[in-house]
């Protein structure tokens, strides 16, 4: 067929169908960016950088770590500095850090010129596993206070006790601070002072890292412990003004205290650091609260726990101490009696009679001087806020749910690795 011939229309269709199909194409594809600018992004990779935000490859390092009692110009004096180069540093560190609280232990590095490797162009110190100084050394000194990019990593933990928690995570070479997380989350459910042999567990939790270095233990989103063959499982749970750990039900794994020791009675004096005492009539740190109360008032432990005191001083009189878990403990101080059966080594509930308000030792008139230590130190209980007790609320339960489903995916996942201890 010639097309040059004489059949216009035939002509006209012959072009005008691809040029359709053409523009049926440009309108059915989804739009794009133009391919080009693509490729110079893929072309524009970011440089590699250190933890200090140092191109690699540019420079070579050079490292040390501050010995005892060095000091700033000790330091110096490896980069060939001499005293009028340090007083200048000094002058303009201190700017942003004070050059005499550089401690021993820390790192610190040189980083010189990879083509000229006389010539030092940053010096760098650092001031904690999070924070860095920098010294840069073009026409003029350049000082910088900066700090290093942290990461957070989920990561999962098991083991099995044989004789304490600390123990084995030290033999699987984790973070300490991963123990003392656990403890706080299970201190109601497990009494971290009567461990058992066989006792285990599985743990999901965030670490947060500065490049391969641990920078502490940020949190814990689930755990499984098995105590005394009782299991104990707990999810992570935060959202408007809740926050704390759920069974998988929804129950909170903390319980609360009572708020006093006793049913009736009145503050008579609070917690303070500098109270005058009002029979040795000087200022002394009262570290309880009073409640006055009617000669043979009950007096009632605030929570479960185990009785570790029932004695007599000449200042407390008589007085009975609780261990409630690994975090607190309480103390009921000038009791005229102690209640039946109290004496150490005894279980009491929350609310149990354990002695009776007196005015033994060192008191002016019947009372009962409550004191509260938590992690070993004696706190102000009224002061101490207690997160909330109380369970999920239903509106809370279907995200809980699907927050508790994923994380007990990632527990299943989690084998024991230790045998079994015999
Ligand atoms: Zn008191």
């Amino acid at each position: 067929m010639k097309l040059s011939s004489g059949n216009p229309i035939r002509y006209i269709l012959l072009l005008a169908v691809p040029l359709l199909l053409l523009a049926a194409l440009f309108f059915l594809l989804p739009a794009r960016e133009p391919v080009p600018e693509l490729v110079i992004e893929v072309a524009e990779e970011p440089p590699e950088l250190d933890e200090f935000g140092f191109e690699l490859g540019v420079y070579q390092v050079d490292s040390g770590v501050v010995a005892p009692r060095q000091t700033l110009s000790h330091v110096l004096a490896r980069f060939e500095m001499g005293p009028a180069e340090v007083d200048a540093i000094a002058g303009r560190m201190q700017e942003v850090f004070n050059p005499r609280r550089i401690r021993a232990g820390q790192p610190y590095y040189g980083y010189y010129d990879a083509e000229d490797p006389a010539s030092l162009r940053y010096f760098v110190y650092e001031i904690s596993l999070l924070e860095y100084l920098k010294i840069g050394f073009s026409d003029t000194l350049e000082v910088l206070r900066g700090q290093k990019e942290m990461q957070t990593r989920q990561r999962t933990a098991n083991g099995i006790i044989t004789s304490s928690l600390w123990n084995v995570l030290r033999d699987h070479n984790l973070h300490p601070e991963l123990a003392i997380r656990m403890s706080e989350v299970l201190a109601w459910e497990v009494d971290f002072y009567r461990i058992q042999h066989g006792d285990r567990f599985k743990v999901v939790y965030r670490e947060d890292f500065t490049g391969d270095r641990s920078a502490g233990v940020s949190g814990i989103d689930a755990i499984f412990f098995i105590h005394q063959g009782r299991e104990i499982l707990g999810f992570h749970f935060e959202q408007d003004t809740i926050s704390g750990f759920f069974n998988p039900l929804g129950d909170n794994l903390r319980k609360v205290f009572l708020k006093a020791p006793l049913e009736f009675g009145r503050i008579s004096s609070r917690y303070s650091t500098s109270r005058l005492h009002p029979i040795l009539n000087e200022r002394r740190p009262h570290y309880g609260t009073d409640y006055a109360a009617p000669h043979g008032t009950p007096i009632l432990a605030v929570g479960d726990g185990v009785v570790t005191q029932t004695s007599y001083t000449s200042g407390n009189g008589n007085f009975v101490r609780i261990r409630h878990n690994s975090v607190y403990e309480t103390q009921y101080l000038h009791m005229s009696r102690f209640g039946n059966g109290i004496r150490p080594g005894v279980r009491v509930s929350q609310g149990q009679v354990i002695g009776y308000v007196g005015s033994t030792g060192l008191a002016t008139g019947p009372h009962v001087c409550f004191r509260f230590w938590k992690n070993g130190q004696q706190v102000d209980h009224l002061r101490e806020e207690f997160p909330s007790a109380d369970p999920l609320p239903e509106i809370h339960m279907e995200a809980f749910g699907e927050k508790r489903d994923s994380l007990m995916r990632i527990l299943n996942t989690i084998a024991f690795r230790d045998a079994l201890p015999i």
